[in-house]
């Protein structure tokens, strides 16, 4: 007798309904389409793999009639024809109708700011109602592209993430039962990036603007204030790290080596690399 296994990730076709500036650095994408039925999880920092179309082309090139091949059919396409690959986190998922969010930081794609546009950022920053992407999502709730895993025993959640982690970060403290303990550190280039979040969780959010001139996302303001920091009192606590990861692994080796973190107790992860775009930091990784 065979058991059938449903296959924890699946494409989606999906087309943009709408979009929504949140402040300077983020945009809100919002998405829908037919399958989106088929699409669960359970939040939190939930990764996706989105394909975006290449300039002028009217929806991203995915040889998905290889099947199980898809990945090296893909990989052999000339540069200019294969979809660009990148990953984001699901910040909302909604029923009746069926719809995701996505919330986009915009790098390097308004006049005067600093660093580098890649794909992904300026597509964001021009989608419009229509707009056709694929996603390889979840189909299992419950599902190894959700990183954020507390033990049980925590009593006390420390969170910090940057610019590209608010959205992981919001839907994570929005999911924390009443009476959690956490700590959250959300850093952002500019003021108006700063967002109410809800939480029935007894948590203190701190926001940190970093200002967005050349050499910001550099900023020591991160460890500085984490260094500074006084925690309320507790014996397993859990951290979760995620943004650049230069900072990522400053904040890390400040949780473990300054502070006496249990290591098995640190998730983090490295969402971009200055310097580097996703291709190049996958091929180090
Ligand atoms: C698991 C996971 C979840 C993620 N979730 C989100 C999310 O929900 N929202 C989100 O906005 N991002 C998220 N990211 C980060 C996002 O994938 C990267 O920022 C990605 O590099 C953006 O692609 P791009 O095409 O715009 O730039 P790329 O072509 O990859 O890079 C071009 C240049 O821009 C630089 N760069 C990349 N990102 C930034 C940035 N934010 N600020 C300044 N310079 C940058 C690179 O260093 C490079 O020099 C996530 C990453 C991971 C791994």
């Amino acid at each position: 007798m065979t058991t059938a296994v449903a296959a924890p990730f699946r494409f989606f076709s999906l087309q943009v309904v709408r979009t929504r500036r949140l402040g300077p650095s983020l945009v809100r994408v919002t998405f829908t389409g037919p399958d989106l039925h088929a699409f669960h999880s359970d939040g939190c920092d939930q990764s996706l793999s989105l394909f975006l179309p290449q300039p002028g082309q009217p929806e991203p090139v995915v040889p998905l009639e290889q099947g199980d091949n898809w990945w090296q059919a893909w990989r052999d396409l000339p540069d200019d024809v294969r979809a660009v690959m990148r990953s984001y986190t699901l910040r909302a998922l909604r029923r009746d109708p069926d719809e995701i969010d996505i919330d986009f930081a915009l790098h390097g794609v308004e006049q005067g700011c600093a660093g580098q546009a890649g794909p992904a950022s300026r597509w964001a920053a021009g989608a419009a109602a229509g707009d056709r992407v694929l996603l390889l999502g979840p189909a299992v709730a419950d599902n190894r592209a959700i990183r954020f895993r507390p033990p049980a025993d925590t009593d006390l959640v420390l969170l910090w993430g940057d610019e590209t982690a608010v959205p992981a970060v919001s839907a994570i403290v929005e999911s924390l039962p009443a009476g959690t303990r956490a700590r959250v550190w959300l850093e952002v280039p500019h003021a108006g990036d700063v967002q109410d979040l809800m939480t029935l969780a007894d948590a203190e959010i701190t926001w940190l603007v970093r200002g967005s001139g050349p050499g910001r996302a550099a900023s020591p303001l991160a460890l500085d204030t984490l260094r500074t920091a006084e925690l309320p009192r507790c014996e397993r606590p859990y951290v979760w790290i995620a943004g650049e990861s230069g900072r990522v692994k400053e904040l890390r080796r400040h949780f473990v080596g300054e502070r006496g973190v249990d290591r098995r107790r640190v998730t983090f992860v490295g969402y971009w690399r200055q310097g580097l775009c996703e291709e190049e930091l996958r091929a180090q990784s």
